[in-house]
């Protein structure tokens, strides 16, 4: 897969880009990142990406001609368009099913605004996804583009060992994860579930299934307002509630 990052900030990547399971997967040839500094792209003499908004108001806006021309110069041999991805507040909120989705594309660019935002046409006519990280606003679309390209990248086939396998992390499976110890049994008198110690497999299983639940109930009452409940989820429900 390829990532390519439009931003104004190049040096902002390379801490993420450059550490652990990214880090290997781009050594692997799994993914190749690309960090575009598309203040290169712009027509005049100053290399300015910003101007006034019209009609007057505070902060700066990314004008439409060096992102337009990043884009066209990432893509213009191209036959198959990748999706562009705008990093911003007013999008569609990114999920772990939004990162699923992403991870199946050959190639996509995340586009990073800074100061007010971006002038509209780069939204209604460059875009295919307007994409936040949170509701909250950010001083630019970086930090936004590195989760995005981390929640992705360790999608792909290849990346994680089972070790860190992502098919029972939370949200994958639509509930959040079980709790995890590791040695010793007991530190300072805290004690590991028994359970986990029986070496039962089964048991073992069927604990964790129920934690996983009920620690949904508890902190994410939502992720199960459009679950389809198995039979066992809708006792392990009618069980919690009762409570
Ligand atoms: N004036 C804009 C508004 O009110 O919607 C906010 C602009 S923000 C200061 C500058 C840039 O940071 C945005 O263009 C976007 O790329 C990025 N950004 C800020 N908050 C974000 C969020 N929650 N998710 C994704 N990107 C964000």
């Amino acid at each position: 897969m390829k990532i390519d990052v439009l931003t104004l900030f190049p040096e902002m990547f390379s801490g993420v880009f450059g550490s652990s399971i990214l880090k290997n997967a781009k050594e692997s040839g799994v993914v190749s990142y690309r960090i575009i500094n598309f203040r290169e792209y712009a027509d005049n003499k100053h290399k300015k990406v910003d101007d006034y908004p019209y009609g007057g108001g505070a902060g700066m806006v990314l004008r439409a001609q060096p992102i337009f021309d990043a884009v066209d110069a990432l893509t213009n041999q191209m036959q198959k368009k990748p999706r562009v991805i705008l990093l911003c507040p007013q999008g569609e909120r990114f999920t772990q099913k939004k990162a699923e989705e992403l991870a199946e594309e050959e190639h996509i660019i995340l586009l990073c605004g800074h100061y007010e935002g971006y002038d509209e046409r780069i939204r209604e006519h460059l875009a295919t996804d307007e994409i936040s990280i949170g509701d909250y606003v950010l001083t630019g679309g970086e930090l936004g583009a590195m989760v995005i390209a981390d929640s992705v990248t360790r999608l792909l086939p290849g990346v994680l060992g089972n070790a860190e396998s992502a098919i029972t992390d939370s949200f994958s499976t639509g509930l959040l994860e079980h709790p995890h110890y590791t040695r010793p049994s007991d530190f300072r008198g805290m004690k590991v579930p028994d359970i986990l110690l029986s070496g039962h497999h089964k048991n073992i299983d069927a604990w964790r299934e129920q934690e996983s639940f009920k620690r949904t109930w508890e902190r994410r009452p939502d992720l199960l307002e459009d679950r389809k409940l198995t039979t066992e989820e809708e006792k392990r429900l009618k069980n919690l509630n009762k409570r």
